[in-house]
C-alpha cells in the first residue's frame, strides 16, 4: 500500500482494472469514529480501484438479534429500548464523523428511518408471538446498511469519490433465509451490471456485506460473518487481483486464539487450507467465504486493523512452509453427532445415501461424517439445535428398516465439540493422525468418533464440549504451531531472544550466546535499534551478527543494514506474531524503554533488562512494569541491573524464598567508582584515575555519567524497591567539580587535574585515621543513598580493589556478619555473562513448565 492519496478521477477507468482490490472491513475495524476513521483514511491513502464490503458497526448484529428475540418473547419494551440504542450509537457515529450539512442530515434521514422501521417489525414480531427467519434477515440488514452508508459518507469526505451499493441490487441467493446460499452465476452477472459502471466512472463503491436477494425478491442474509462472502463474491465477479479482509486479529492463526494462548499468526496458506480452517467454524472467515475464489488466482489477506503495516496472512494458490504437515486448527462447538446404527446395517446398500438425502431435505448443514470401520452404524455431526429435526427427519425415512430391525436406533448424542486438524501437506505424510491421536490419549481425551477427509487434508474428531478445549491445546503442542508450522517431532522448547540494542554489551551477548553452540536452545532471532528491526525467524547467524557489529560500529543504524523501518512497538508486535519460540526481549539500552517493555510483555516476550533506566524511574512507572510481568507466562529478570553479572538479586530472592528476612543491603556497585576511588585512595591523582577509567573501557564515553553518582543511585534504588522501600530516588554525591560540569567533554578532561590537589588532602587526612574513601550505596526498607564515604581500610570494603564490586546484606539470619557478594563488577563481559544467565533462568522455567504440564497428563 502506498501513502500517496489518490485523487478522483476525471476520466473513466477501465472497469477491468487487474490492480482491483476489494477491502472488506469487520464489525471490529468499524466500531466506532476513531476506527471509522482510520478505515476511511486507509481507503483513501490507497492508489488503485477499490471496491469497500462493509460489515454493521461491531456487536450491532447481536444487538439487533437481541431486540427480535425480546420481542417474540413480549418484552417489546426491551425491543423498544434497543430500537433507541441502535439509533443513538448511529446517530452519534454520524455526528462524530460527519459535519452538520447536506451529507449528514440525509445519513440521519436514513438512521432515523432504519430505527423506525426496527421498531415498527418488532411490534408485528411481537404480535405473531414468534419470528420467521425471513424476518430476522430483514431486520439484521439494517446494521450493514447503516455502517455501509456512514462509511462511505466518511470517506467522501476524505476526497475520494464513492458510491453506495446496494447488495441487494446484485448479490442473488436462495432463500434460505439465515445462511442463504449465493447463486454464483446470477450473483457474478449482476454484480458485473452494477458495479462496473462505478469503477468505470473512477469512484470506488461501498457495498453492505452480509445480505442478498432470494428469487423472490425478499431480502436474506448470507449467515454469521457472511460480510467476508459477500466480499469474495465482489471479487470474482469483478476479477479482482485480491480481497483484503481487515480484522482484530493479525491474521489466521494455527487456533483460535481466545482458546490457545499461543496461537501464531500464520503467514501463508493455501485457499484449501484457509477453506477446511473456516468450514470448521474458525470464526476468523465465514465458513463458505472461499468458495468464491478456490482455484482462482485471487488471493486472500487476513490483516490486522490494528497494525496495518504488518503483512498479516496471505490466502492463495500459492503453497509454501512444505515442511508443515499440519498448519492450523479449528473447532466448532455446540455439536450433536445422530447416529444411525444397527447390525443389520452391514453390507446393506445405499443406508449412507439414504441418511444423507434425509438430512438434506431437511436444509441441515452436516459437518463432518463419521463411519464407523464395521459399517455399523453412521454418524455424522451438526449443530445441536438442530439434532431433532434431524432424528425426526431420519426416523421417518427409516421407518421400515426400524420396524424390520435392520436399523436398531437413531439416536442424537448432545454437547460435543469438533475439531479439524487441517493442513495440505498432511497427504502423504505418515504418522499425521497417529501423533493427534497419541496426544490426545496422553491426556486422557476421550475421542467419540474419528473423520479423515478423503482429500487426507484434515483429520476431524468429535470430543465432549469440556475437553474440547484441552484437545486443541494439545494437538498444538505436539504440531508445535506455536512456532507457526508444527510437523516436526517435538524437540525441546527454544527460547528466541531480541536484543533492544545492539552495542558493546549486545555484541557480547550475541557472541556469547552463539559460542555455547545452540547450548539450552537459546539463539537471538532479532534486533532492534530507534531506526528499525532486523528479524530472522529461524537465529541470526553468528557471521552476520558479527557483519552487523562491525557496520553499527562504523555508524550505521539497522534499517540501513537491511532492516525493516518501524516504530519498535510494531515491530515487537509483528516479531511476537511470527514464529518466535518462548520469545526474551533483552534491553540493553539505556533509554527510557517503560513503555516499549511493558508492550513487550504484553505481547509474549519475558523481558531481561541489563537497562537501569526503567526500574529507577518513577515509582508509578515501576509498579506498572511490575504489574504487566505479573500476567500470564512471561517474567521480569534484571540481574545485571546491579553488579553487571554478579548474583545479586538473586541472592536476594534466595534469602527471601527461604523465609529470611534481608534488612539492609550495602556496598560498591559502580566498577567505574570503585576504580577511581580506590586508585585515588592509593595516592593516584584524581584525574589520572578517571582518565585510566575511560581508558580502560570502565566508564561511560563520558565519565560524568558515573562521577555523577547517577548511575550508582540508580542501582541503589533498584536494590531498595527490591526491599519494599517505596519513596524518592537518592541524591547521590556528586563526584564532578561544579565549575567543570557544563563543559565540553575535552575541556572537562583537561581541566581535571585541577582538583586533584583536594582530593590528595582529603585522602592523606583519612589515611590519617585509618580510613579509605568509598563510594558506598545504601538501601533499607525505609531509606536509600549514595554518597562517598571514609570506611576503615580494615573493612571488606576498604580492602576492595580495582574495578570489584561487594555488597553486603545484612538479614534477619546474617545479623552479626552479613553475606557478601563479591567480584568483577564492570564491563560488557561479565554483564552479558549476568544477562545470559537470566536468559537461561527463563529457559528452565519454561522447561519446567512444560516438564510439569507433562507430569500433569
Ligand atoms: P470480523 O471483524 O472481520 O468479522 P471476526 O470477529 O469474525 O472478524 O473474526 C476474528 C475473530 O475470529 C477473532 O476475534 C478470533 O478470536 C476468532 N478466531 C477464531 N479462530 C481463529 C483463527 N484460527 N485465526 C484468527 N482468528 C480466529
Ligand atoms: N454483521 C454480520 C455478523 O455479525 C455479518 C458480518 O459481520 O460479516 O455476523
Ligand atoms: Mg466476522
Amino acid at each position: 500500500m502506498t501513502a500517496r492519496p489518490s485523487r478522483p478521477s476525471r476520466h473513466p477507468r477501465d472497469p477491468r482494472d487487474p490492480r482491483l482490490e476489494v477491502w472488506k472491513f469487520g464489525g471490529a475495524s468499524l466500531a466506532d469514529p476513531p476506527a471509522i476513521e482510520k478505515a476511511a483514511r486507509l481507503i483513501a491513502a490507497h492508489d488503485g480501484p477499490l471496491v469497500i464490503v462493509a460489515s454493521a458497526l461491531g456487536g450491532v448484529t447481536d444487538l439487533l438479534l437481541a431486540g427480535a428475540a425480546a420481542a417474540t418473547t413480549g418484552k417489546s419494551a426491551e425491543a423498544g429500548r434497543i430500537a433507541a440504542q441502535f439509533l443513538r450509537r448511529h446517530r452519534d457515529v454520524a455526528r462524530a464523523l460527519i459535519p452538520a450539512g447536506p451529507a449528514r442530515r440525509r445519513l440521519m434521514a436514513a438512521i432515523d428511518a432504519a430505527a423506525r422501521e426496527y421498531r415498527e417489525l418488532c411490534i408485528a414480531i411481537g404480535v405473531l408471538g414468534h419470528i420467521a427467519p425471513r424476518a430476522s434477515d430483514l431486520l439484521v440488514s439494517r446494521g450493514e446498511r447503516m455502517s455501509a452508508s456512514i462509511l462511505a459518507a466518511t470517506v467522501g469526505r476524505a476526497r475520494r469519490k464513492v458510491e453506495y451499493a446496494d447488495a441487494l441490487d446484485f448479490i442473488a441467493t436462495d432463500a434460505h433465509y439465515g445462511g442463504a446460499a449465493p447463486h454464483l452465476s446470477h450473483t457474478f452477472r449482476q454484480t458485473r451490471q452494477r458495479l462496473r459502471p462505478i469503477l468505470a466512472a473512477g469512484a470506488t463503491p461501498v457495498v453492505p456485506g452480509f445480505i442478498g436477494r432470494a428469487p423472490d425478491g425478499s431480502l436474506t442474509t448470507l449467515g454469521r460473518g457472511g460480510t467476508d462472502l459477500t466480499a469474495t463474491l465482489v471479487a470474482r465477479a469483478l476479477g479482482a487481483r485480491r480481497v483484503v479482509c481487515w480484522k482484530d486479529v493479525p491474521g489466521i492463526l494455527t487456533a483460535d486464539p481466545r482458546l490457545v494462548v499461543d496461537a501464531r499468526l500464520i503467514p501463508q496458506m493455501h485457499h484449501r487450507e484457509a477453506a477446511e480452517v473456516a468450514h470448521y467454524g474458525a470464526k476468523v472467515l465465514h465458513p463458505r467465504a472461499l468458495i468464491p475464489i478456490a482455484g482462482t488466482r485471487i488471493t486472500l489477506h487476513v490483516r490486522s486493523f490494528i497494525n496495518t503495516d504488518q503483512p498479516g496472512t496471505e490466502v492463495s494458490a500459492r503453497r509454501s512452509l512444505h515442511e508443515y504437515p499440519v498448519k492450523a486448527l479449528a473447532i466448532v462447538k455446540n455439536q450433536a453427532i445422530v447416529t444411525v446404527a444397527g447390525k443389520g446395517m452391514v453390507g446393506v446398500h445405499g443406508i449412507a445415501a439414504r441418511t444423507f438425502v434425509a438430512v438434506d431435505a431437511e436444509r441441515l448443514s452436516v459437518s463432518t461424517i463419521f463411519q464407523a470401520s464395521s459399517e455399523s452404524s453412521i454418524g455424522f455431526t451438526l449443530p445441536e439445535a438442530e439434532a431433532d429435526r434431524a432424528v425426526a427427519s431420519l426416523k421417518k425415512a427409516f421407518r421400515d428398516e426400524l420396524a424390520s430391525a435392520l436399523i436398531d436406533n437413531i439416536t442424537a448424542r448432545r454437547g460435543m465439540a469438533v475439531v479439524a486438524v487441517v493442513g495440505d501437506g498432511m497427504v502423504g505424510a505418515p504418522g499425521i493422525a497417529a501423533r493427534v491421536f497419541t496426544a490426545l490419549a496422553d491426556g486422557g481425551i476421550n475421542v467419540v468418533a474419528i473423520a479423515q477427509g478423503s482429500s487426507e487434508r484434515n483429520i476431524s474428531f468429535a470430543v465432549t464440549a469440556e475437553q474440547a478445549t484441552e484437545a486443541v491445546r494439545r494437538v498444538h503442542d505436539v504440531f508445535q504451531l506455536s512456532k507457526i508450522g508444527g510437523g516436526r517431532a517435538p524437540a525441546a522448547p527454544r527460547t528466541d531472544v531480541v536484543l533492544l540494542g545492539f552495542g558493546r554489551v549486545g555484541r557480547a551477548l550475541a557472541d556469547q550466546i552463539a559460542s555455547a553452540n545452540g547450548h539450552a536452545m537459546v539463539r537471538v532471532v532479532g534486533l532492534l535499534d530507534r531506526s528499525g528491526y532486523i528479524f530472522e525467524p529461524r537465529g541470526i547467524s553468528r557471521r552476520r551478527l558479527t557483519d552487523l557489529a562491525s557496520r553499527k560500529d562504523a555508524g550505521a543504524l539497522l534499517a540501513d543494514l537491511g532492516g525493516r523501518a518501524v516504530p519498535s512497538a510494531d515491530a515487537l508486535a509483528f516479531m511476537a506474531g511470527h514464529a518466535v519460540s518462548r520469545p526474551v526481549l533483552v534491553d540493553v539500552t539505556s533509554e527510557e524503554t517503560s513503555d516499549l517493555l511493558r508492550a513487550a510483555l504484553g505481547n509474549g516476550f519475558s523481558v531481561v533488562l541489563a537497562n537501569k533506566k526503567p526500574l529507577a524511574g518513577n515509582w508509578n512507572s515501576y509498579e506498572q512494569l511490575l504489574a504487566a510481568s505479573a500476567n500470564g507466562n512471561c517474567e521480569l529478570k534484571y540481574e545485571a541491573t546491579v553488579g553487571a553479572g554478579l548474583p545479586i538479586i538473586d541472592t536476594y530472592h534466595k534469602l527471601a524464598e527461604t523465609g529470611d528476612r534481608v534488612r539492609r543491603v550495602e556496598g560498591c556497585v559502580s566498577g567505574t567508582l570503585m576504580y577511581v576511588v580506590s586508585a585515588v585512595s592509593a595516592g593516584k591523582p584524581f584525574s589520572q584515575a578517571v582518565r585510566e577509567a575511560v581508558d580502560k573501557g570502565y566508564a561511560e564515553p563520558d565519565p560524568r555519567d558515573d562521577l555523577s553518582g547517577r548511575d550508582a543511585a540508580r542501582k541503589a534504588l533498584i536494590l531498595a524497591r527490591l526491599l519494599g522501600y517505596r519513596g524518592a530516588a537518592p541524591t547521590p554525591d556528586d563526584l564532578v567539580p561544579r565549575r567543570l560540569k557544563n563543559l565540553p567533554l575535552d575541556g572537562f578532561m583537561a581541566r581535571l587535574p585541577e582538583v586533584d590537589a583536594e582530593w590528595r588532602t582529603r585522602v592523606e587526612q583519612e589515611a590519617a585515621k585509618g580510613r579509605v574513601l568509598r563510594y558506598v550505596v545504601s538501601a533499607t526498607p525505609r531509606g536509600v543513598s549514595a554518597r562517598l564515604a571514609a570506611v576503615p581500610t580494615t573493612s571488606p570494603i576498604g580492602a576492595l580493589q580495582g574495578t570489584r564490586n561487594l555488597i553486603a546484606f545484612t538479614t534477619r539470619r546474617y545479623s552479626n556478619e552479613p553475606l557478601v557478594v563479591s567480584g568483577p563488577g564492570a564491563g560488557a563481559q561479565v554483564t552479558a555473562a549476568g544477562i545470559l544467565n537470566d536468559i537461561y533462568s527463563l529457559a528452565q522455567s519454561a522447561r519446567r513448565r512444560v516438564l510439569a504440564a507433562e507430569a500433569d497428563r
